[in-house]
């Protein structure tokens, strides 16, 4: 696939990401977007996410982000990006309108829902299928930034399993650019504010270990949230805390978003492939990494999980 070719006729291009814009939701549409403008600039070219967290300010083009999604227009060519377009959220009108759409994904779980689908499961994230379409000509510092960024949040700073050699070399080339990586992995990646750590650690303090500590257990209430007066974003990294626990074949964290309603992330090891477990619950992801929402109870939702989670460490001990 050719981006600047498919985009070569068209008058509108609109970009979008999934709900609770993740940094490689944020760095690959940044990065299309930066690269689209800059070799495309008479062209009509937006962005739409829901607000991402500030964290990601310093990419360029955060500023001209579009998260109220008002306007009318019918895209000649809409992206979505590291998603399928059940995910988009207020975009999702522009892509069922568009004239063309071309979906760019990573997940395992999407089979494609554009006119072009470009889905490498294999890839560490969006960002790096995002580096592979562009020309590297046209690589400059804050492109190089922006893509580097989703590749550092999706890998884990190159720590998770879908990190691969050429990841790494894609990497390499980026830093070449010449921007402080060592500060945006500190403040992009690992720092957070006090507010997150103290939800974080009550988080901990009330986990549950089920499956004969193969599974652990962890869920924030609104209650909590409101006394913390915590924002979703604020729970990301409590689920990898919980994988690192000894032992811990799969972590499950659970926050509340409605009276009988949980968003769930979910983190394996190396026997349980999670996308299965959230595919069962109109969910998706990564064998390693994914999530769904559910209706019940807190306990409902536990032990529906756990019964798959349960059945596939099952199936291992046989083999
Ligand atoms: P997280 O737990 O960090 O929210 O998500 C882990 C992975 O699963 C990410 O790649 C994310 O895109 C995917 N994921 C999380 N929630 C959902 C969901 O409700 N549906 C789908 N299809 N994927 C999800
Ligand atoms: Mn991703």
């Amino acid at each position: 696939m050719n981006i600047l070719q498919e985009c070569m006729d068209a008058k509108f291009i609109g970009i979008g990401g999934h709900i609770r814009p993740d940094g490689d939701c944020v760095g690959s549409c940044l990065a299309l977007y930066q690269y689209l403008k800059k070799c495309m600039p008479d062209k009509y070219i937006k962005v739409f996410l829901e607000k991402p967290a500030d964290i990601f300010s310093e990419i360029k083009g955060f500023r001209e982000i579009d998260s109220v999604c008002s306007e009318d227009t019918v895209f000649d060519v809409f992206f979505c990006l590291d998603c399928g377009e059940d995910r988009l959220g207020e975009s999702r009108k522009y892509f069922e309108k568009a004239v063309k759409t071309i979906n760019i994904d990573h997940h395992i779980s999407n089979k494609g829902c554009g006119t072009i689908n470009y889905i490498k499961s294999q890839a560490s994230s969006t960002s790096e299928l995002i580096y592979d379409l562009i020309e590297k000509e046209q690589l400059d510092t804050e492109l190089a930034k922006a893509i580097y960024v989703g590749i550092i949040h999706d890998t884990g700073v190159f720590q998770y399993s879908n990190t691969l050699p050429e990841t790494m070399e894609k990497a390499a080339k980026l830093i070449g650019y010449g921007f402080d990586f060592p500060r945006l992995i500190q403040e992009t990646f690992y720092q957070k504010t006090y507010k997150q750590t103290q939800i974080t650690g009550r988080a901990l303090v009330e986990s549950m270990r089920l499956l004969d500590g193969k599974c652990i257990v962890s869920c924030v209430t609104r209650t909590m949230m409101e006394f913390y007066e915590a924002e979703p974003a604020d729970l990301d990294g409590i689920v990898n805390h919980l994988r690192n626990i000894k032992d811990v074949e799969c972590a499950i964290f659970m926050y509340q978003t409605d009276v009988l309603e949980y968003k769930v992330s979910m983190r394996s090891n190396e026997n349980v492939d999670v996308s299965k477990v959230a595919g069962y619950f109109g969910g998706g992801g990564h064998k390693r990494a994914a999530g769904c929402t559910m209706k019940g109870t807190f306990y409902d939702c536990v032990n529906n999980l756990s019964l798959h989670i349960n059945k596939q460490l099952e199936e291992q001990e046989e083999c």
